[in-house]
């Protein structure tokens, strides 16, 4: 992978931050945007901008062939068996809102479990508060090891025939780690509980194949794999979908309308009620061609290695804490560093440039696990180098300097 000719294709981190080069150590958060997804938005303003599935005229049918054209490139990139089991939202949070309030609702009752796991984000949890509130139904949390990993024995002991729905994040947006949720989901369907699988920190980094999973829903961001803010989407099993209601009425979503009644498209259109986000969808099919032209795999070992330099060159600071295993984890390294509050440790690295994220990154529960209020996190993607870490692990050990005293 030629990270030179990469970075090249990102307008953004050519500049000076507080006087030094721009480090952006926060693409879990959101990751920038390569030259051919801002010039795809661009192009789709400047020359086919109209309402899509409406207008009978050239601009409107462009449109609609851009926003279904992107629709079938999310449905290739996850190797989704139709077209129809794309629905596109805003996010991941969107995304699991929507099963939540639409299936999940209709299924849990009295008695019935949904189980998680504690390191999930909150957009995978309170979701599911609400449901378990509406429903009677009662949520269960899979243990986690010592290093915050899952063991499977575990899962086979929370899941059993009360077991309604089992909702997991592939990669923890704070430990890093992989999640076995293919092993799970085998687990869940045994009981005959359906898999809802978090793809937020998953689908930017390595090659996901919702067939292969064998999920029953699948839900990711595009602003975390190079795509504009704004535009996300679900996977569901058609099967599924087709039974579930919409959340949200109104136009582009009917069929037919009376005073009285009323009646949906069919899939996938009839969950995407009002405007869609046309140009949101342009971008992510634009950065799903340039995430793919690289290669997944290819990202993905450019980041393994990358977080394992990190975890070594971090390890080496005194009073360094690293959560979670140094082992099958994507580019997030999460730390603390003595009882320096992380938000000081980001205001420190901000004055040389270097961009991390700090506090509970909507993770509170697994926070609260851990024994911090916060942590410091480095989130790595295609666009950094080695030379982005020895500037990171170089800043620490100058902070650890400037904040001694605190570390003792
Ligand atoms: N799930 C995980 C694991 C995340 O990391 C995030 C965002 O940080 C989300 C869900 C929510 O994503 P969004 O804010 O794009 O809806």
């Amino acid at each position: 992978m030629n990270v030179t000719a990469i970075r090249e294709q990102f307008p953004i981190l050519h500049q000076e931050i507080n006087g030094h080069p721009l480090v952006y150590l926060d693409s879990a958060a959101s990751s920038q945007k390569p030259r051919s997804v801002i010039d795809a938005v661009m192009r789709y303003y400047e020359l086919d901008n109209a309402n899509v599935h409406r207008g009978v005229h050239t601009l409107g049918s462009r449109a609609t062939d851009a926003y279904e054209g992107a629709r079938e490139k999310v449905r290739k990139f996850l190797n989704a068996a139709s077209t129809q089991e794309i629905i596109f939202t805003r996010g991941t949070t969107t995304a699991l809102n929507l099963v939540a309030s639409s299936y999940a609702r209709s299924v849990c009752g009295e008695g019935d479990e949904i189980v998680l796991t504690p390191m999930e984000h909150h957009s995978n949890l309170i979701p599911w508060q609400q449901v378990a509130k509406a429903t009677g139904a009662t949520l269960k949390y899979i243990p986690l090891q010592p290093d915050g990993t899952i063991r499977l024995e575990d899962v086979e002991e929370t899941i059993n025939e009360r077991t309604k729905i089992v909702s997991v994040m592939y990669v923890s947006n704070v430990l890093g780690i992989v999640n076995p949720v293919k092993e799970i989901a085998a687990i869940a369907h045994r009981h005959g509980a359906k898999m809802v699988v978090d793809g937020a920190q998953s689908t930017p980094h390595m090659r996901v194949d919702v067939q292969d999973l064998d999920c029953d829903f699948y839900a990711f961001s595009g602003h975390k794999m190079c795509a504009p803010t704004g535009i996300g989407a679900l996977y569901g099993k058609k099967a599924l979908l087709e039974e579930m209601e919409p959340i949200e009425f109104g136009g582009e979503m009917i069929d037919h309308v009376d005073l009285y009644e009323s009646t949906w498209k069919e899939l996938p259109w009839k969950f995407e009620g009002g405007t869609p986000i046309i140009s949101g969808a342009v971008g992510l099919g634009a950065a799903i061609d340039f995430l793919e032209e690289i290669g997944l795999d290819n990202i993905e070992a450019h980041e393994h290695a990358l977080s394992a330099y990190a975890y070594e060159r971090l390890s080496a600071i005194d009073g360094i804490t690293i959560y979670g295993p140094n082992q099958n984890r994507v580019g997030i390294v999460t730390f603390n560093i003595g009882d320096v509050h992380p938000h000081d440790v980001a205001t420190v690295l901000d004055t040389k440039g270097i961009a991390v994220r700090a506090g509970h990154h909507c993770c509170q529960p697994l926070m609260r696990w851990l024994n911090a209020s916060a942590t410091a996190r480095a989130s790595f993607y295609l666009y950094n180098t080695e030379e982005d870490v020895n500037r990171l692990a170089d800043a620490l050990h100058q902070t650890k300097e400037f904040f001694g005293y605190a570390i003792g």
